[in-house]
């Protein structure tokens, strides 16, 4: 039917009432009046929010404009990821993990394995995973890959699974719904960190899984009220507030993260740039078949001569922002070995482009580049 910003700007809203807000705000409700038998849409808040059944039909919509989908919403993205994990897995079953996706994908690993999961890893590039397929219950997958932006093929990937009657799950964090619809590339679960690009503004922490199978779906939410994980109704409130730009957020991002990594080409200290939109990138290819083509994400990685080098690039930005995390509207950038988890060189560095205008963040990339260069020996 209709354009991806105009499906986001009415996503999830109630149809026009006389006097009524067009996006209700935040229903803060711990229980509801609940009369006779415990049934009814609204319970008791940890079951149940007006304001995350908004937000979930909403991010419904995005992620599978043309199948019903069942959305979940929970306290983080971490929470999402566990809810699939913890919820599909059992006792002597086996789940096939990226071994290059997200810092914390090792400590769940070790958790897995606590309650006698197998746990088996392979990287993303070259669709590795499907070597390690056989037997296994649960396939994660993690395209683009953070922060190393490995792409593979899902729809490849998710055949291989199911015909081995394997559930395929993929973290959609970095791509967002605008950028790559895995459902509709045949993964059963899409999840994502709404933190990152999702909201956009780096003030929120929220989660989601989206699932066509109401049975899915079913224990994904036990799952959530059993732990507890759920999104605060502010939080809910300012994610569907955040998705009426997602679109102008995306495509300009995306935009600026290819200006970007196309002026980081022509420099001689700037060695393995990463980036899905670049034509010359080993994932391009692969990134256009499944992805949005002006869609590739913020983020941009690369690696500078060593530890010392990368620290004077980053203090010598004036416009972006010395932070973790990515998909913002304010650019920022990070040493990304500060924190240990990553396989990453001590100068590799994870650029999250923003919304400001491509020349003026370009042009304090390379002043800064050009200070970290002529202060130091590298
Ligand atoms: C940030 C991130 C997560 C975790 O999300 P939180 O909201 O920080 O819990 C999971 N997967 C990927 C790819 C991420 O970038």
């Amino acid at each position: 039917m209709t354009g991806d910003s105009t499906r986001a700007v009415r996503a999830g809203l109630p149809a026009a009432e006389a006097y009524e807000p067009s996006l209700p705000g935040p229903v803060f409700a711990a229980h509801y009046h609940l009369p006779g038998d415990a049934t009814g849409p609204y319970t008791y808040g940890r079951d149940s929010n007006p304001t995350w059944t908004r937000l979930e039909a909403a991010i419904g919509e995005l992620e599978s404009p043309d199948a019903d989908a069942h959305t979940v919403s929970f306290a983080s993205g971490m929470a999402a990821v566990s809810a699939v994990l913890f919820s599909c897995l059992r006792n002597g079953d086996a789940v096939v993990l990226p071994d290059d996706g997200y810092q914390l994908l090792p400590a769940v690993r070790a958790r897995l394995e606590s309650y006698g999961i197998e746990v088996r890893t392979a990287p993303t590039a070259g669709d590795a995973q499907l070597g390690v397929l056989d037997g296994a219950r649960l396939l994660w997958i993690e395209t683009p890959s953070n922060p190393g932006l490995d792409v593979c093929d899902i729809r490849r990937l998710a055949e291989a699974a199911h015909a081995r009657g394997a559930l395929v799950a993929v973290d959609n964090t970095l791509a967002t719904p605008l950028g790559q619809r895995p459902l509709e590339l045949g993964a059963d679960f899409s999840v994502a960190s709404g933190t990152k690009a999702l909201t956009g503004h780096g003030d929120v922490l929220l989660g989601y899984v989206t699932t066509r199978d109401p049975a899915l779906a079913d224990s994904v939410r036990m799952w959530r009220k059993t732990v507890g994980a759920i999104p605060g109704p502010m939080e809910a409130w300012l994610t569907h507030r955040s998705l009426a730009t997602l679109a102008l957020r995306v495509r300009q991002q995306s935009a600026g993260a290819l200006a970007l990594a196309t002026a980081l080409r022509e420099r001689p200290e700037v060695t393995g740039l990463r980036h899905p939109g670049l034509p010359s990138d080993p994932a391009h290819e692969q990134a256009v078949r499944q992805m949005r083509a002006d869609r590739f994400g913020s983020v941009v990685s690369f690696t500078l001569p060593d530890r010392a080098h990368a620290e004077r690039f980053l203090a010598a930005l004036t416009l972006v922002d010395d932070a973790t995390s990515f998909g913002g509207v304010r650019s920022t950038a990070e040493r990304r070995g500060r924190w240990g988890g990553d396989a990453v060189p001590e100068g590799f560095i994870r650029f999250s482009v923003g919304v400001e205008e491509p020349a003026d963040l370009i042009a304090d990339v390379m002043g800064a580049l050009d200070a970290a260069s002529g202060a130091g020996s590298s």
